[in-house]
């Protein structure tokens, strides 16, 4: 299964490698038709013969995925969606099969081609039509997911609530209604990584004592993924349970954590300061927060909407008065005009707040549209504008 998920990952890389070069040449993308000539070829020459170890339709299975990867990075519906990226050794690396499998429910074991039955533990049934099974590594486990096809009417959420969040550093999430979420603290799993990466500096190169160091590492690492996964997994349900329509801030994760890397001239105090930050940012896996929301709004009929998020710090919800005089300190928020005061989170999702019921006021744009038109922003200027 290694050998077979490694040869996922190479041709994955192989092939977007060969795409990013013809992207940064201006010139026509290859896609799956082209790879799978060109993977033919490959699993033929002495080079990648390897290739050729693997099932025929997990190497299709990548090829396809790829191509979906880049239609994705460049559909204006999908705005959330990046440009595909290399897979790493260490990172989680899987094999597909559309057909072939076989699914003993009962037996808890699924039949993979060319590998046989194999048992798992079984987290949920498998309802449905299965369409495809995904195997993965993670840390020293193998998983296997199964997708499913069903028919499903259309969710109609069970609650009638709206409901603005702002994700922050010091709180993870705070609420319009004022309650917060804590962040998420993975500290005790980060000082054993540095602890052992110290260790594993001093071990001789390949050696079974730098193998079994390597091995605590990347167990360690695992820890701190599920820990966050899992609490984000579990906010994102209670959110999506309670409220029909959840407003965030509309931030580009990436272009905040982007910024204080390379730029030689910025070298300082300021880039420590702001690595920290984005490092605190990427740890609480906003990304994958927005992400896991989006899905089960989705899901239970409801609606994530993302707004403008200028000055929601700044300004006062209760005379509107806007002002970087407003927040003295970091956490407090005392309004210069009016005397409002509150925690600076909580004004934050106050504002967010109001910017979604805007665009939910705003105009033709009904619930009903909305769903069609997705993602909805808001500019300051009161003036909406749906991105489809
Ligand atoms: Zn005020």
């Amino acid at each position: 299964m290694a050998q077979y998920a490694g040869n996922c990952r190479f041709l994955w890389n192989k092939a977007l490698a060969i795409n990013l070069f013809k992207l940064e040449n201006k010139q026509k993308l290859c896609y799956y038709q082209e790879f799978d000539f060109f993977s033919k070829l490959w699993k033929k020459s002495e080079e990648y013969g390897f290739l050729a170890l693997s099932p025929v339709q997990t190497i299709q299975q990548t090829l396809k995925q790829l191509e979906r990867a880049f239609k994705d990075a460049f559909d204006k519906n999908q705005p959330l969606k990046r440009m595909p990226t290399f897979k790493k050794k260490s990172g989680n690396n899987s094999f597909s099969f559309p057909q072939g499998f076989k699914i003993d429910n009962n037996g808890k074991r699924v039949f993979l081609p060319e590998i046989g039955w194999v048992n798992f533990r079984k987290s949920q049934a498998v309802l449905g039509n299965a369409k495809n099974v995904t195997v993965s590594q993670k840390g020293k486990h193998w998983f296997v997911s199964i997708q499913v096809e069903q028919e499903r009417e259309e969710p109609k959420h069970p609650s009638n609530t709206i409901i603005g969040g702002d994700l922050g550093v010091k709180r993870l999430l705070t609420l319009s209604s004022g309650s917060f979420f804590k962040p998420i603290n993975t500290e005790k799993q980060t000082t054993k990584i540095k602890r052992l990466q110290k260790q594993f500096a001093r071990k001789v190169k390949f050696s079974a004592n730098w193998k079994k160091f390597k091995a605590k590492i990347i167990t360690q690492h695992t820890k701190v993924a599920n820990i966050r996964h899992d609490r984000l997994y579990k906010i994102s349900t209670q959110l999506s349970k309670s409220h029909a329509i959840i407003v965030l801030e509309d931030l580009k994760i990436k272009n905040m954590t982007k910024s204080s890397k390379g730029d030689s001239e910025q070298h300082g105090k300021m880039v420590k300061q702001k690595s920290g930050l984005n490092r605190v940012i990427l740890n609480q896996g906003w990304g994958m927060f927005k992400a896991l929301l989006k899905y089960k709004q989705v899901w239970r009929g409801g609606k994530v909407i993302f707004v403008d998020p200028k000055y929601t710090s700044q300004t006062c919800p209760c005379c509107q008065h806007k002002s970087k005089d407003n927040r003295l300190t970091q956490s407090d928020f005392v309004c210069v005009e009016c005397g409002y005061q509150n925690n600076a989170d909580h004004v934050g999702a106050l504002n967010i707040l109001a910017r979604g019921h805007r665009v939910l006021a705003c105009g033709e744009i009904g619930i009903s549209q909305l769903s069609e038109a997705g993602t909805c922003i808001v500019s300051d200027h009161n003036k909406p504008m749906v991105l489809n």
